[in-house]
Formats: C-alpha cells, structure tokens, sequence
C-alpha cells in the first residue's frame, strides 16, 4: 500500500506541477468542420458569462459546510447536499458510488521556542503525520537545507528536530522535502521534523499537505512551518543563540470512514454508451474552506453541465460530472471510480480533471494521440473569444489518472494564469480569491471542449 500511495502521491504532484503551458500558435484561424458546433459553443459562452451561478454555488459550498477532509462530517454532509443539488439542476442518473475513505484527524498542535524567552511559532500539521506523546516532544533544533546536508549532518540531526528551511522554487522540486523529509529525518535519528511551508513566501501562512513514510523508517511528526517562521530560526541560529523547540501534536488515524464520488450525467441522444468525464475532487485539507483546491474545479465542472441541461444541449455521447473522493490524502475516489466503472472504461471518450485552480482559464492540456491533439487544437480555436485557445503539452489529473492508465484514455485539464500555490492547502484557501468572472470563463472554456468532444460524430482517439 505505502507504494501504491507513493506512486499516486508522485502522479498528484506530477499532475499539478506543470510548467506554464506550452501555447501552440494562439488565435489560429477556426477550421471549416467547427461550423456544426458554432451555435451551440455561442450559447454556452454567452450563458456561463452572463451569470454568476457557479460562483454563487462555490461560495455556498464553502460558506455551509467549510473544509472537507475524507472522513469529515462535512464532506459527507456537502456529498449529500451535491447530489440534491445535481438532482435540482435537471441531471440524470444522479448518485453517490460508494468509497472507503483514510480517516486521519489533526486535532490540537502547537510549536513554541522554549528556554528564558518562551515564544509560540506558527505551525501546521502534515498531512497523516503521526503525533507526538502527549505531553510533546522537547529537543534543541537542527537546520538544513538539502537532503545532501542532511546526510552530512548526521551526527547533528539525532535527537533534535530538524528543520528544512528551503526556499520555494517550484512545487515538484520542494514538495520532496515535505513528502520525504520526515523519514530522510527520521532514518538519522531525528525525534520529529519540520519543514518550511511548500508555496511561496505569503502572509505567515502554512501550507498542509501528506507525507509519506517510508517503509521500514521510525515514523516521526512532521509539521509546516511558514516562511517568516523558518527565518527566524535561521537568523537565531546563525547568531549563534541555541534554540529548544516544544512541538505537540495530537494527529492520529481513525478507522477508514465511508464516503463516496458523486456522479451526475447527461445522457447521449445518439451513443449513450460512449462517455466523457469531467470533474474535480470534492474533499479538501482541514484548513480554510477549500475553494480552489479543489471545491472550484467541481463546480466549473458541473457548472459545464448545469448550462447543456439549461440550454437542451443534448450532446450524441454520454457527458458525465464526476466529484471524487479522497484526493489530498489517499486517492481513493480516482482508484474506486476505475474499478467500479472497469467494464466502461474501453468507452470513456475523454476524461478531463480541473484542480489546478480556476483563475482565468487559458485553454487545457492533452495527453492523447497526435490525431486527438490535432482535433483538439481546432476545437480550441472555440476558445478564442475568451483567450482560452492554448492546448498545453500535457494534461491529466490524480484523480482521473487510474483509469486513464487503466484503459490509454485522452486526458485533459483546466490550464489557468493564477497563483495556485500561494494558497492551496492553507487557512487562507477562500472563496474571496476567486474572481466570479474568471470562474465563468472556466465554467465556459469547459462545457464548449466537453460538449463538441461529445457531440463531433467521429470519436476522438
Ligand atoms: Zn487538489
């Protein structure tokens, strides 16, 4: 299990940590064959930008049920309240398919430099870190800035909390210093680790986010410090003061919980059997109310559908919105969906994962064949009129991930101009940095792809 976890850990991350997408000559000229779908994408466009609905129903989310960590009252009560909701808006075959879900809970923690001067430090607790004795953890400080300092530091780091202080440069490389830190750590002898928090430097505010223990290493609490934080250790040490640190956490596993993917359909006129998927992930860190990571990638999502159904477009194929489970610290809504959808997955047209935030959209990656991507370029040029025509070398997501692998899928995802990093798996993760327009825009960008890829007679392959 700790492999599997590990693997989809890497494809989460490696899902979002795309380079600013490559844009393949924007604004090209729109191909003859579009002509059919001209009217169609019209309407969805005018629609999704001619309201605020799905921003409306973002704030509602956030502001009614707050975060949404798998295991969590409030994930299952914003699962129910989904599929209600789906059911309002006029889609079929409306349903919760049961997942099993990691239950992990923070509970209290707290982080203070003690000795003469005592001082409270910000921290957030990792992701299924384990918690330190009740009482705490007590032990002098270890800085370090590289893995390879760390193995050099060895004799220094046994006994003490070690802190990686590295400055963000970019999610996939620092994210390895939250993910494997701990056990690196750990396996020197280190009683607990902290790291600086992986985003950019932002208000004295920590990012959460999973470890992961290596089989066969001491397990040791790992916790997020902010940037301003970090530094201050930094400059003590550097003067020379030694620095006592009291870290206590209360974080635990409880038994797996039941939750569930929520899935909402339009059905084909012509080749129901035939589908495409869109969706997000529905559960979120336990911190602020998880408006961009991922509750506005579902709702831009199923926004897509919400306007087909309001507008009758009923496209030849099967369109289906799908809010998974159990992203952040498990992936087991992605892994539920392949297996419970096995015998479809051959007919899954195109699946389409939007969790990279949903700032001003500027077209969508693609993972597929040459042929699929040639389609998809001219299909984009739809796009143009809201600036979201660039196709991106690559697309995907971890949730949809398993059964793209499963069964050679097209993937897709939402390629956004915003500052995702700042603000995922933070308390500071809220509807309020969100702009109702640029929502819009992504709601539009993706209910035009996903209805002529549904609707085109030829099969996209
Ligand atoms: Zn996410």
């Amino acid at each position: 299990m700790p492999i599997v976890r590990t693997l989809l850990f890497a494809l989460a991350a490696a899902a979002i940590q795309f380079p600013p997408p490559a844009v393949d000559t924007p604004h090209r000229p729109a191909p003859e064959w579009l002509s059919p779908y001209r009217d169609a994408a019209a309407r969805l466009l005018g629609d999704a930008m001619a309201s605020d609905a799905a921003w409306q129903r973002l704030a509602y989310l956030g502001d009614t049920f707050g975060n949404r960590l798998s295991g969590s009252a409030n994930l299952e009560e914003a699962i129910r309240w989904a599929v209600e909701e789906m059911k309002r808006d006029g889609l079929e075959n409306v349903r919760a398919e049961p997942v099993k879900v990691p239950h992990w809970v923070r509970g209290r923690e707290s982080l203070e430099i003690v000795g003469a001067a005592p001082q409270p430090l910000v921290l957030l607790g990792l992701g299924n870190s384990v918690g330190t004795p009740a009482t705490g953890i007590e032990a002098d400080l270890a800085i370090v800035h590289s893995f390879e300092e760390l193995e050099a530091a060895r004799d220094r780091v046994k006994g003490r909390i070690v802190l990686f202080n590295v400055p963000f440069t970019n999610y996939g490389e620092t994210v390895r210093f939250r993910t494997s830190g701990p056990s690196r750590a750990g396996a020197l002898g280190a009683v607990a680790m902290l790291v600086r928090a992986v985003g950019p430097a932002g208000l004295r505010t920590p990012h959460t986010g999973t470890l992961t223990y290596a089989d066969g290493q001491p397990q040791i609490p790992a916790a997020a410090i902010p940037a301003e934080d970090a530094a201050r250790l930094q400059r003590m040490v550097d003067r020379g003061t030694p620095v006592r640190l009291k870290l206590m956490m209360e974080a635990k596993f409880l038994p797996d919980a039941d939750s569930a993917n929520v899935v909402g359909e339009i059905r084909g006129r012509e080749l129901p059997d035939e589908v495409v998927v869109i969706g997000g992930h529905f559960d979120s860190w336990d911190v602020g109310t998880g408006s961009t990571d991922d509750g506005g990638g579902c709702v831009a999502t199923w926004e897509a559908l919400r306007l087909m159904k309001k507008l009758n477009l009923r496209p030849r194929r099967t369109v289906r919105v799908v809010l998974w489970t159990n992203e952040e610290n498990g992936g087991r809504g992605g892994l539920a969906y392949r297996d419970r959808h096995l015998a479809e997955l051959p007919n899954h047209v195109m699946m389409l994962e939007s969790d990279g935030g949903v700032f001003r959209p500027t077209g969508f990656g693609f993972t597929g064949s040459d042929a699929a991507r040639a389609k998809i370029r001219d299909l984009s040029t739809l796009l143009a009129g809201i600036h979201a025509d660039g196709v991106g070398a690559s697309g995907g997501g971890a949730d949809i991930g398993p059964s793209v692998q499963q069964a050679g899928i097209p993937a897709m995802s939402l390629d956004v101009d915003g500052n995702y990093f700042l603000i995922h798996h933070t308390p500071a993760d809220t509807i309020d940095k969100i702009d109702p327009l640029d929502l819009a825009r992504s709601s539009a960008a993706i209910a035009v792809m996903t209805y002529v890829v549904a609707e085109m007679p030829q099969r996209l392959k």
